[in-house]
């Protein structure tokens, strides 16, 4: 049984959709899919709110906001039991992985928005300070549509929405087919914390309905999933000139230098390729050691790897679905056929459930799907170099630039090399913890996305910095409007050179 399943439709003709446990395979109940006209409805509804919630002062929109993580607290057990159900994952996982960053992130988000929302006076330089007052206002957008995945249902649903929402928004959220209750619980979180329904509205689908929310008449869509769908949102938002974020896959590369605490890097190797069962878009996906401690680094990941469980309620819970466990299957057998060396485990166990053993695979090369694309299993991948320059040079050599590692005793050679990477982000002697980073602008470069989501000021990409530049001295008219006259010309000229012939008046201009 797939773990998405088409059912039968419903007596109204709407499309359904049946979910079972990747875990165990047995149902975990279904969707009745939005069709593209409730979609629109959705979006209209949220359109029709967005004044009246714009019009709170921030503060009582964070208030508001505020009160979701009393409501999150209360009902952590129950999202916890959904996001197990759909997603199969570990209690742990489920509490460090959702619940913890969706708790800080509310707090903090929360706590800022007035702060970040609030009318801004910026001084202005040079010959404009004594003739103009320039204010920065934080405009709501409008409606963002919100798109998530299935590897991190919950938390990837709640923290654009948050940001969204405090910033004055109305959103649209449509969780992963695959997740769409871990993901819906967001909206009720924030419902029963008192947003109100029409300001924040649920959809529920596949990419049908995926689509429907990016081509109607929303501001901004906040999307995070893959690759291919992230393109095709892309066209669609440039289509119609409005901003995307866009939170897309990685090929997290983890670099082993020859002082780097070997115990700490085999253990964070293993974790951090493992965790989720791999299925973290910040996770080690490859990691480069180099050559002269390599030998102590992968007897020591062996070791750490064997001892890892699998299956229901072990370390390593299922993928999270049969297309995700295919991928990860094709990438171990195209190293295996190409040369690779598999040390641990190496193939899928689906007795129960869509299960991966517990995996390291050494002697691989840059021909490797398993060293070139997104893997998102739980597979410790290692190559060998010559010395941290290669290294380097390696990690670079990917189409993805999300995040990386550096494992070493010394922080200035974590700045040295972390500066070389063109990635979006550079953890030392850890690596996933980057994304509950709140103050850390989180975004991926090249295949990995568009834009940034998190860092100190994120709430206000939900907005429009409008300028609005204030009259000082209510003359009749401004020296160089009409009508033209020499005198005019005259005047510009020694202004300019007044103002800009002269070294240190220049100075004083910036
Ligand atoms: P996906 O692109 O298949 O689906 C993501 C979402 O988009 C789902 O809700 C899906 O229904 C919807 N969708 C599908 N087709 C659509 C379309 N044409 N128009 C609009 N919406 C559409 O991705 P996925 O498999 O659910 O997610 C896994 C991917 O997400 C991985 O590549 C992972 O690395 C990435 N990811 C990235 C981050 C990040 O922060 N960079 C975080 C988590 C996951």
């Amino acid at each position: 049984m797939a773990i998405v399943q088409t059912l039968p439709p419903s007596s109204d003709g709407h499309r359904r959709l049946g979910l079972a446990s990747p875990a165990t395979r047995e149902s975990v109940g279904e969707i009745t899919v939005s069709t593209p006209d409730e979609v629109t409805a959705a979006i209209a509804r949220a359109r029709a709110a967005q004044p009246a919630w714009a019009a709170l002062p921030a503060a009582e929109r964070a208030a508001i906001i505020a009160k979701a993580l009393d409501v999150l607290l209360a009902r952590k057990d129950e999202i916890c039991a959904t996001v197990q159900g759909e997603s199969g994952k570990p209690l742990v996982e489920a509490l460090a992985i959702e619940i913890v960053p969706s708790c800080d992130f509310i707090n903090y988000w929360a706590g800022r928005a007035a702060k970040d929302l609030a009318d801004e006076r910026i001084g202005l330089h040079g010959y404009l300070k004594p003739l103009k007052k320039l204010y920065i206002h934080y405009q709501p957008l409008g409606v963002v549509g919100v798109i998530t995945p299935w590897n991190g249902p919950f938390v990837l649903s709640i923290n654009p929405v948050v940001q969204a929402l405090l910033a004055g928004n109305a959103v649209v959220l449509k969780p992963s087919e695959v997740t769409p209750h871990s993901g819906g619980w967001a909206a009720k979180v924030l419902w029963e914390a008192g947003v109100p329904k029409d300001v924040l509205q649920l959809v529920h689908g596949d990419g049908e309905s995926g689509a429907a929310l990016v081509n109607g008449d929303i501001d901004k869509i906040s999307f995070t999933g893959s690759v291919g769908t992230g393109k095709k949102i892309a066209a669609a938002c440039a289509e119609r000139l409005i901003p995307c974020s866009l939170e897309l896959g990685g090929k997290d590369a983890m670099i082993v230098c020859s002082d780097a605490d070997l115990e700490r890097a085999a253990n964070g190797a293993v974790y951090l390729s493992m965790f989720n069962s791999g299925q973290v878009c910040v996770g080690v996906e490859r990691i480069y050691v180099v050559d002269s401690i390599a030998d102590e680094f992968i007897k020591l990941v062996k070791e750490r790897a064997a001892t890892v469980t699998y299956g229901q309620g072990n370390d390593v819970g299922p993928l999270f679905w049969d297309r995700q466990l295919d991928i990860v299957s094709r990438h171990v057998e195209d190293a295996r056929a190409k040369g690779a060396t598999i040390l641990v485990g190496g193939e899928a166990d689906t007795d129960k459930g869509v299960f991966y053993r517990p995996t390291v695979v050494v002697d691989l090369t840059h021909d490797m799907d398993l060293m070139s694309e997104e893997t998102f299993g739980p597979v410790v991948a290692i190559m060998r170099v010559k010395d941290e320059d290669e290294a380097v040079r390696l990690a670079n050599d990917s189409k993805y630039g999300l995040s990386g590692s550096v494992f070493t005793k010394d922080p200035k050679k974590v700045m040295r090399i972390g500066k070389q990477l063109k990635t979006g982000s550079v953890v030392h002697n850890d690596a996933s913890v980057i994304y509950g980073v709140a103050e850390a602008p989180f975004g991926g470069r090249k295949d990995s996305g568009l834009g940034q989501v998190n860092g100190r000021h994120a709430i206000r990409s939900y907005t429009h910095a409008l300028p609005i530049l204030i009259d000082r001295w209510g003359l009749k008219k401004e020296n160089i409007w009409y009508p033209y006259a020499d005198k005019t010309v005259k005047t510009l000229e020694s202004a300019i050179k007044f103002l800009f012939g002269n070294h240190l008046v220049r100075r004083f201009m910036r």
